[in-house]
């Protein structure tokens, strides 16, 4: 096992940090997750899969081994009725992170994350609901203190007062904090702070690093990211998710599938089954994590609809060399648009009409 391991502002300060979210969605499609109702079930009942998950990101370059218990809080459990899996399902998915980030595949040991989120029971009116949602942040950080967490990472929140309110709680173990939120298609978050008043808000009140994350693909999160950079002082994190978001339609909820669909989804939205189509290709996720880290952002990531490859052209895009390189597209050597000398030429000529 390797010994050697930086804190995450010692790594921010020389260089480019890659995290790799959307676990929820990457783990529903291959096949371990109801989607819809997305509790991480998958770290109790297939362990094996999402260390696997894990592994796959880390050798595509994530510095990063976020633990996933998103949706993983006790609000989700009641819902589901199975509250008492609330503890096993925490450390199970904390003890598999740790396992993954301690045995790195280079030199320097991986930072593990323990990670809460939106509880989507904050009532901006409603003092009790935002107790509650206190409580089980408390719960989830003293069990990712107790695993071993490097870092905490609290994300996709969509009212700034529970993200402060996640701040808050993170701050109390003393471990590095990152912070991100996720506002929805009005361009403000939901109690009415505008997302770069919020972001300096999360600043003022000691996150190490703020930023965004999730609902919001390339185009739609890169204007605000902007913004953000240049009033913060900070580190900013910059994790978009990997669809063709744009001006009409900010997020991916309501997205509509002008691609040709000719089979709709049962529900009313192409979110979250249908998205497929409108997924951004692997250059325009490279161009964005390149953009970001020209603006001086050097926690870079990919949230829902991240898979192992785009981890690793987000890692290229910034100038990293990871394992998965190794593997990176070589056209040279196609059948038929490669221009390697072996290829036919009666092969070659035919690339137009293929
Ligand atoms: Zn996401």
């Amino acid at each position: 096992m390797s010994n050697k391991k930086r804190n995450l502002i010692e790594r921010l300060n020389s260089g480019p940090v890659i995290c790799a979210e959307g676990f929820l969605f990457e783990i529903e499609k291959r096949g371990y997750m109801a989607s819809g109702e997305f509790v991480p079930m998958v770290s109790l009942e297939n362990p094996k899969a999402l260390e696997n998950l894990h592994r796959d990101f880390q050798h595509s370059g994530s510095d990063i081994v976020q633990a996933f218990t998103y949706n993983g809080h006790r609000e989700k459990m009641r819902v589901i009725g199975k509250e008492e899996l609330l503890e096993p399902l925490n450390r199970a998915a904390l003890k598999i992170a740790k396992k993954v980030a301690t045995s790195p595949l280079g030199e320097e040991q991986n930072l593990m994350a323990g990670n809460i989120s939106n509880s989507n029971i904050w009532n901006q009116e409603d003092k009790k609901s935002q107790l509650e949602v206190e409580k089980m942040f408390r719960e989830m950080v003293g069990w990712a203190v107790d695993e071993g967490a490097d870092i905490l990472i609290g994300e996709t929140f969509y009212y700034a007062e529970e993200a402060y309110a996640a701040l808050k709680v993170m701050k109390e173990t003393g471990l590095p904090s990152v912070i991100t939120i996720a506002p929805y298609g009005e361009n403000i978050m939901r109690d009415g702070v505008s997302i770069l008043d919020t972001c300096k808000e999360l600043e003022q009140r000691g996150g190490d690093v703020v930023g965004m994350n999730c609902h919001r693909g390339p185009d739609t999160m890169m204007p605000y990211l902007r913004e953000v950079k240049k009033v913060l002082k900070c580190h900013v994190a910059a994790l978009p998710i990997t669809y063709r978001t744009n001006k009409d339609h900010p997020t991916f909820f309501n997205l509509p599938d002008n691609n040709g669909c000719t089979c709709k989804t049962p529900h009313e939205t192409t979110f979250p089954t249908a998205l497929d189509p409108m997924q951004c290709n692997r250059y325009e996720i490279r161009k964005f994590a390149k953009e970001a880290f020209q603006l001086g952002i050097n926690y870079i990531g990919v949230c829902c609809g991240a898979t192992p490859m785009l981890i690793r052209e987000v890692a290229e895009a910034v100038g990293l060399k990871v394992p998965a390189s190794r593997y990176r597209e070589n056209m040279e050597n196609h059948y038929m648009y490669g221009k390697n000398k072996r290829i036919p030429k009666h092969i070659k000529d035919y690339r137009s009409k293929a």
